[in-house]
Order: C-alpha cells, then structure tokens, then sequence
C-alpha cells in the first residue's frame, strides 16, 4: 500500500476541525489509490489532466466529487463539463466562456475558480489583477458557470515569508471581491472598487509544503498530493 493512510487521516482530523475542505490530488496515481482513501471517506480528489480525469471518473464510483486543477485547454472542456464538481483553473475570460458554452449543452451550472497569479515565477499560469476585475465584470453574461472563488499557487520556495506574502495577497483580492466581507464599511475605504462583488465560498490556496500556512492566510480549501500519495515521478 503506497497510500499514505496516517497521513491522511491526522490531515482530515486537522482540516475537519478547521472547517477547510482537502481536495486529494491523484494525479499520475493509480485508480486503487483513490479507491483506499475513498474507502475511508475521502470524496474530493483534484487531477491535473483531462484524459487521466475522464478515465478515472468511468472507473471510480460516481459520488466522487472531481476538482479539474491543472491548466485547461478550451478544447478539452467539453469531456469533463457533463460531471467536474469544480474548475480551480480558470486563467482566462475565453476558457470561462467556453466552460459556460458547455454548461448550456449539459444543461448545468459549472463552478469554477478563478486563478490568479501569485507566484514570482513567470512560469505559472494565471490571472493578474487588471485581468481579474476583467473578467468578474464578464460574469453577469455567463448564466452557466458560477465564480465560487479564488485559487492560487505560491512560490516554489522554502522561504515561508514569501510564501506567506503571497498567500495573503491572493486572501485581500479575495476579500476584496467578496460580498460578505464588502458589506462591512471597512472595504468602503478601500480605494479600489470592483464592478462587481460575488458571493464568494472558496479560497483554494496550499499544498503539501505549504497547507499549514496557507490555513494560517485563510484558505478555505487545500490541494494536497505527494503527502496522501507518495511523490509522483
Ligand atoms: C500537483 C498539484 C498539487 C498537489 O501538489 P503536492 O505538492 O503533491 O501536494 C496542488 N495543486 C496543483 C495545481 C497541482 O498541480
């Protein structure tokens, strides 16, 4: 068994207790391996690859709530729209627009994350800030998909004040478009203004290296693979 199944639960014991929901991430791991956390009670796995995903989806039971994580091509949307429970990786108003063109044919509403960019790499995908009020402005258009949130990927660093810097900018743009928080009258002095504001649930923000922090920054929702799993190759 490469399933780490320790891990996994002292993880849900901690996240339950915190109210943050663990997306498992199992991506490159074998059917057998979701299997065994499910049997444990684990429902949200989170895969990087559209073919991988569908494959696995025949497979695995049907309540199993699937979270698309990986950069997603407009052309690919079509094979998960009938089933994904969630898209983490929104990065651009065309994909949006797609994703919501394919809701219509499966006749539902798809959640998804925007995703933006956090990170110093330039290699990571994602939104910037002027992009993002871009496209929350689009949204009113999109009846099919719902924006239920954020997601964003730190650094790879082991300075954890970097990390830490990042993740707290990705909680203030969330807040910043967020409704709750913007009916108490402190957002009202902000000098920026969003178009709209959204009732927001979801921060989906932490990985294996980096969870606890990202908890600590106010993550609502944490991707944890290669700790459940076992490092991938
Ligand atoms: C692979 C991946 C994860 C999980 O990474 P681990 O370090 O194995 O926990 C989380 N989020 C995204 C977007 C990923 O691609």
């Amino acid at each position: 068994m490469v399933v780490n199944i320790e891990a996994y639960q002292r993880i849900r014991q901690e996240l339950d207790s915190k109210k943050v929901v663990l997306v498992a991430v199992s991506k490159t791991k074998p059917p057998g391996d979701i299997q065994a956390l499910y049997d444990l009670g684990q429902r949200d796995f989170g895969e990087n690859y559209v073919q991988e995903l569908v494959a696995k989806q025949q497979q695995l039971p049907a309540d199993i709530r699937w979270h698309f994580i990986g950069h997603l091509q407009r052309n690919k949307v079509k094979d998960i729209a009938p089933f994904v429970h969630l898209i983490h990786s929104v990065d651009s108003l065309r994909l949006l627009e797609e994703i919501n063109r394919q809701a219509i044919k499966c006749g539902r509403v798809i959640p998804v994350l925007l995703q933006v960019h956090i990170a110093r790499e330039e290699t990571k995908f994602g939104l910037d800030e002027t992009e993002l009020n871009e496209i929350i402005s689009s949204l009113p258009a999109l009846a099919n998909v719902t924006v239920k949130g954020l997601m964003g990927m730190a650094s790879l660093t082991h300075d954890q004040e970097v990390i830490r810097v990042e993740f707290h900018y990705l909680k203030s743009l969330y807040d910043r478009f967020s409704l709750s928080s913007n009916t108490k009258e402190s957002a009202q002095t902000d000098a920026f203004q969003p178009a709209v504001y959204l009732p927001l649930t979801t921060l989906s923000m932490g990985m294996s290296s980096d969870y606890p922090l990202a908890i600590e920054e106010g993550s609502t929702m944490v991707r944890v693979g290669s700790l459940l799993f076992g490092s991938r190759n």
